[in-house]
């Protein structure tokens, strides 16, 4: 069974800039499909606006992201039906593009809420500290994240390094099923990078997939991905393995959009 079947996907979004006053509309995606199997690591790339983002937020169910027509099946199930913490529970983690700041909660409370918000969906105890604690310590020390880090306020004042170093550390204690990664590379210098592409690699298996967004493909140098997808005005253009991201560099998006138009 496949792990996400979109087919013909059409979202809009609320057009709040429009001036057109409630009720407004923009349609983003436009006809997508795209199918991800257990294992495989998927590249999205494209033009800035080409929807990208939107792609992201429409399967994570973020609010004011509306589908209007195709399907979105995960694990055999249809997405709609679920609110955006069932997505989260059943394993869905889309992270990187605008980590959010949280004053007052400690990262390492962060983490537990998280952890127990899940157990608890699946009807478990909340995870034993010790464990909890043990867990913690094996993944930051593979993370290189220092104790003291993990007793800050979750992304205040981090800096970009430890805001993508906090998502990895965040996935790798959830575990999720499928990972979405949107522009992970934006902010990052060339260390940092290989930092943040080494603990998604580590999280790579044949049960897990990662849709991996992109603009560049330096990115893909370091997550090599099974297959890569042109994304242009709402619409998978052109699909390929990874040799395509090369190609795209080379002559950039251009010729894609101008195929979409
Ligand atoms: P990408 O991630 O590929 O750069 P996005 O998915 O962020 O593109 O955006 C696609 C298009 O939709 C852009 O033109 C963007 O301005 C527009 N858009 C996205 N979200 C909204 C919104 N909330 N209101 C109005 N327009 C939006
Ligand atoms: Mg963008
Ligand atoms: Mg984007």
């Amino acid at each position: 069974m496949a792990l996400l079947e979109i087919k013909d996907l059409h979202a809009r979004v609320e057009d709040e800039a429009s001036g057109r006053g409630e009720g407004a509309y923009r349609e983003i995606l436009k006809g997508l499909s795209l199918t991800i199997n257990p294992g495989e690591v998927h590249a999205i790339m494209g033009p800035n606006g080409a929807g990208k983002s939107t792609l992201s937020s429409v399967i994570t169910g973020k609010p004011g992201y509306e589908m209007t027509a195709g399907s979105l099946i995960y694990q055999g199930r249809d997405l709609c039906a679920l609110e955006p913490h069932e997505r989260a529970c059943e394993g869905i983690f889309l992270a990187f593009q605008y980590p959010v700041e949280i004053p007052g909660v400690g990262f390492t409370t962060f983490l537990k809420t998280a952890i127990n918000a899940r157990r608890k969906y699946f009807g478990q105890e909340d995870i034993d500290a010790m464990d909890f604690l043990k867990l913690m310590k094996s993944k930051t020390k593979l993370l290189g994240i220092a104790d003291d880090m993990m007793k800050r306020p979750v992304n205040v004042g981090f800096s970009g390094g430890e805001k993508k170093r906090a998502e990895i550390l965040q996935m790798a204690m959830l575990e999720p099923t499928l990972m979405i990664l949107d522009e992970m590379d934006s902010g990052l210098d060339i260390d940092a990078l290989r930092i943040a592409a080494q603990g998604v690699n580590d999280m790579r298996s044949p049960d897990r997939a990662i849709l991996c967004i992109t603009h560049y493909q330096r990115l893909l140098d370091y997550i090599v991905p099974d297959f890569v997808h042109v994304l242009a005005d709402g619409k998978i253009v052109k699909s390929g393995g990874k040799d395509l991201a090369l190609e795209l560099e080379e002559k950039g998006y251009a010729e894609f959009v101008a195929r979409a138009a």
